[in-house]
């Protein structure tokens, strides 16, 4: 459903050949008899196993989850291994269903943990368990169906219910899971795309960095934890000296280079916590949740060495590449709009003390360190 959308294909093409295993193997299914057959018994089962290994691999490619092929193969084929040990009949069905449902169920407690994992990030718990019930019953559906008949090993009646699917109810039963678990991927693959736009229109395109609108929800968020915790926080902002001077010099591209080599050396060098934006052309601005003055003054200056010390290698050139920095830490008498402005005015004064320095003013005396 999701491949003319173009959403997550490899997914997509998982979910479908999934759905594919699962129909054959119904298909093979409804055709069980009492006669020795590995074709509706042995290879039935192996279809629905391999369409849930499948669905679960298209659910962690769609959330850009750790792949798992190696635990999901295991469980696989000891399933089919186990199954292997006597021949596939009626008269053998408790003990093929067993191994089956065990195998089954592990298979979908994985898919219901990993798809509710991967909902919450963008979803609310009721939501997130919502889009997950299907898996959660097939779980429960195979769980209880593998103790039952470790229990009722011999009550053949419920056996027999629980192997045909030539009962109506049964058979709509098995296709109803089938079509809430498609319509389930459906609502995913949309999740996952609301998800993917919410966040690119959050980010800078260039640098992957957080852009302008992501920063003022951030900064308020941030300015409302101080108010209610007193845990002062600080900007920093910094722009690139001589900037223009390198695109005028080696090209734009060179100035698109020099901006992404800035922003992985900020990523690699600061904390989970903080947060990075690109400000402006070649300024960004960062937040460092409870950092003091005196912490915001060595975390600048760790960034200036670093920024220093690598210089930004593109095509033959080297490129060295300088920041002013000014810094601010929120107090009492400070909005967060004044917050930016004094970070501004730190980095101006910067700039005009020789740029590559790092500056501050401090409200409301105005001195500058
Ligand atoms: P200063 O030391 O005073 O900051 O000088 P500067 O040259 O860095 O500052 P100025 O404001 O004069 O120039 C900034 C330049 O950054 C001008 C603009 O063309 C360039 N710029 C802005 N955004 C981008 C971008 O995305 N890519 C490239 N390559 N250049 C950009
Ligand atoms: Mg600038
Ligand atoms: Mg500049």
């Amino acid at each position: 459903m999701t491949s003319p959308l173009r959403i997550a294909p490899k997914a997509s093409r998982l979910f479908s050949l999934a759905n594919l295993c699962m129909f054959f193997g119904m298909v093979l299914y409804f055709y069980r008899s009492d006669t020795v057959s590995y074709l509706h018994w042995y290879f039935t089962d192996m279809l629905f196993t391999f369409g849930f290994c499948l669905l679960r691999w298209g659910g962690l490619h769609l959330f850009k989850q750790k792949l798992t092929y190696q635990t999901d193969l295991t469980i696989f084929s000891l399933t089919i291994l186990l199954m292997l040990l006597i021949p596939p009949q009626v008269a053998y069905a408790s003990y093929l269903m067993i191994i089956a449902s065990f195998g089954s169920s592990l298979l979908f407690f994985f898919i219901s943990r990993d798809n509710y994992q991967a909902i919450r990030k963008s979803l609310s718990i009721f939501y997130s368990l919502m889009l997950t019930l299907p898996f959660i019953l097939a779980t429960l559906f195979f769980i209880s169906r593998f103790a039952l008949l470790l229990i009722f090993t011999e009550h053949q009646p419920i056996i027999e219910t629980l192997t045909t699917l030539k009962s109506p109810v049964v058979l709509w039963a098995y296709i109803g899971f089938i079509l809430s678990i498609n319509c389930v991927l459906f609502g995913n693959a949309l999740t996952r795309l609301v998800y993917k736009i919410h966040k690119l229109a959050k980010k800078d395109q260039l640098t992957g960095l957080w852009n302008r609108h992501a920063l003022m929800t951030r900064l308020d968020l941030v300015d409302a934890l101080w108010h209610r915790e007193h845990q002062a926080y600080s900007l920093l902002l910094l722009d690139l000296d001589h900037f223009k001077r390198i695109n005028d010099t080696y090209g734009h591209l060179c100035g698109d280079a020099a901006l992404q080599h800035v922003a992985t050396i900020l990523k690699r060098s600061l904390r989970k916590v903080d947060f990075i934006c690109r400000f402006g052309g070649e300024e960004f601005l960062i937040i460092l949740p409870a950092t003091d003055a005196e912490k915001a003054y060595f975390v600048a200056e760790k960034l200036q060495a670093q920024i220093n010390q690598n210089n930004c290698k593109w095509q033959q050139h080297t490129i060295e590449v300088q920041v002013s920095i000014g810094y601010a830490t929120i107090d009492q008498s400070l909005s967060v709009e004044q917050l930016l402005q004094l970070a501004d005015e730190g980095m101006y004064c910067a700039k005009q003390q020789g740029r590559n320095t790092i500056s501050t003013l401090t409200p409301p005396q105005n001195t500058t360190t």
